[in-house]
């Protein structure tokens, strides 16, 4: 063990979430980027895709050969209507066939919070549970695994009403594990006192992913203020521990949301800083 910890982070396990230089470069010159920097992991959004085309966003990756390490995102399941949620089923659906268009290691899932007008967390959770038990039949026939990704409690409201890996644990313990699993964002889950003990729960089957960046003190703005790793009050070297003695192997995804800061530097300088830090820090 202590020679594990006192180890780097495998280079070739970073991962660059395209939210993370999304304001310098279209996603064409953020897949060239990746490969320019020898960063081997990628993880795109719908938005940018779209963009750029789903075929040729494949293409791309394929020829530089990176790995998809998520598909950012589906979920957003609660809505006021049956036919809302019935829109953002299909939808979600969608993002599957884009997930396995690409390659993608799983389907990341912000689940989404209160619908509109609504005060009943209680009633979003269960919608979040249906969506998601809807969304597997599918996701199981094709083999694309999806990603419940827990968001911080201040998002529970808008984004998220999924918050801590004891609900991702227990929605797959409800669900099933077949095809379903847990993305660990730091950023969301730092602070939580049963991280430790739910990362043992989740085990290296329903470990999907590990989103890496920085929480700031004080952070100044709640969406766009991440921190580069290192910058921060998170231990991430510890966090990383923690997977890996469950037997996680995969990537190490940074993804950093930061107007103030790191969307406003050169791309490159971003990359060269996130790969050093990442040996550094993680
Ligand atoms: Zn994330």
């Amino acid at each position: 063990m202590s020679e594990q910890r006192n180890q780097q982070p495998d280079p070739g396990l970073l991962s660059i979430n395209t939210a993370t230089v999304r304001q310098q470069w279209t996603l064409d010159k953020i897949i060239d980027g990746c490969a320019r920097h020898d960063i081997r992991g990628i993880s795109p959004w719908r938005d940018q895709t779209q963009a750029l085309g789903l075929k040729e966003t494949a293409r791309r990756i394929r020829s530089h050969q990176l790995t998809v390490t998520g598909y950012c995102r589906g979920g957003m399941f609660p809505a006021a209507t049956e036919q809302l949620r019935q829109a953002n089923n299909d939808d979600n659906r969608r993002a599957v066939d884009e997930a396995l268009e690409l390659n993608a290691q799983c389907l990341v899932l912000v689940v989404g919070g209160l619908p509109e007008s609504s005060k009943d967390l209680y009633q979003a959770r269960m919608q979040v549970r249906d969506g998601l038990a809807t969304l597997l039949e599918y996701s199981r026939s094709v083999s694309m695994p999806l990603a419940i990704e827990p968001l911080h409690p201040m998002y529970a409201a808008d984004r998220a009403c999924i918050n801590t890996l004891e609900q991702a644990n227990d929605l797959c313990d409800e669900l099933g594990d077949d095809g379903l699993g847990i993305a660990v964002d730091l950023y969301h889950t730092w602070w939580d006192p049963k991280f430790s003990s739910q990362i043992k729960r989740a085990g290296k089957s329903r470990l999907l992913a590990f989103h890496i960046c920085d929480w700031l003190a004080p952070t100044q703005d709640l969406l766009l203020d991440r921190g580069m790793m290192g910058d921060g009050v998170i231990d991430i070297r510890a966090a990383r521990w923690a997977v890996e003695a469950e037997g996680y192997r995969g990537f190490h995804e940074v993804e950093i949301f930061s107007a103030r800061n790191w969307w406003l530097r050169d791309g490159d300088d971003v990359l060269s800083i996130c790969k050093q830090r990442h040996l550094d820090c993680c």
